[in-house]
């Protein structure tokens, strides 16, 4: 659950940027999902997670399978269309302060979405638990 309560300080690019900082595909090797590009399409590098796991800091959709020809963007919209940071489609130093706010309060609510589903799984889980353990009672 930890990893859902840092993601405040990814609104900004540069801390998005240097999240990636063993992100398999660069320049050099002829890759359009750059680190570069990533943190520009919204995403950060989830550190906890395998290499290639990407998130975006405000519908905190998450990626992975990346691929050299993927164009961060595209698959940003392709997988979460619905995404505030797409549909604002402005870099951050053109936000006005109501339009970072209202991208904040997306954020949270993707936030307590998630943690409602892995809470919501957890609980399942637990009830087959349960009843799997009851059946033997029997
Ligand atoms: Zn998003």
């Amino acid at each position: 659950m930890a990893e859902l309560t840092y993601d405040f300080n990814m609104n900004r690019f540069k801390n998005r940027l240097d999240t990636f900082k063993d992100w398999p595909f660069t320049e050099e090797t002829g890759s359009c999902c750059t680190a570069v590009k990533m943190a520009e399409a919204g995403f950060f590098h989830s550190a906890n997670d395998s290499a290639d796991v990407a998130r975006c800091f405000v519908c905190l959709k998450e990626l992975e399978g990346w691929e050299p020809e993927d164009n961060p963007f595209e698959e940003h919209r392709k997988h979460s269309p619905k995404c505030e940071f797409l549909l604002l489609n402005k870099k951050e130093e053109d936000w006005t302060v109501q339009e970072f706010l209202e991208l904040e309060t997306k954020r949270q609510i993707s936030r307590m979405q998630k943690i409602i589903e892995l809470k919501t799984k957890e609980y399942l889980e637990l009830a087959e638990h349960v009843q799997s353990e009851m059946e033997k009672l029997v």
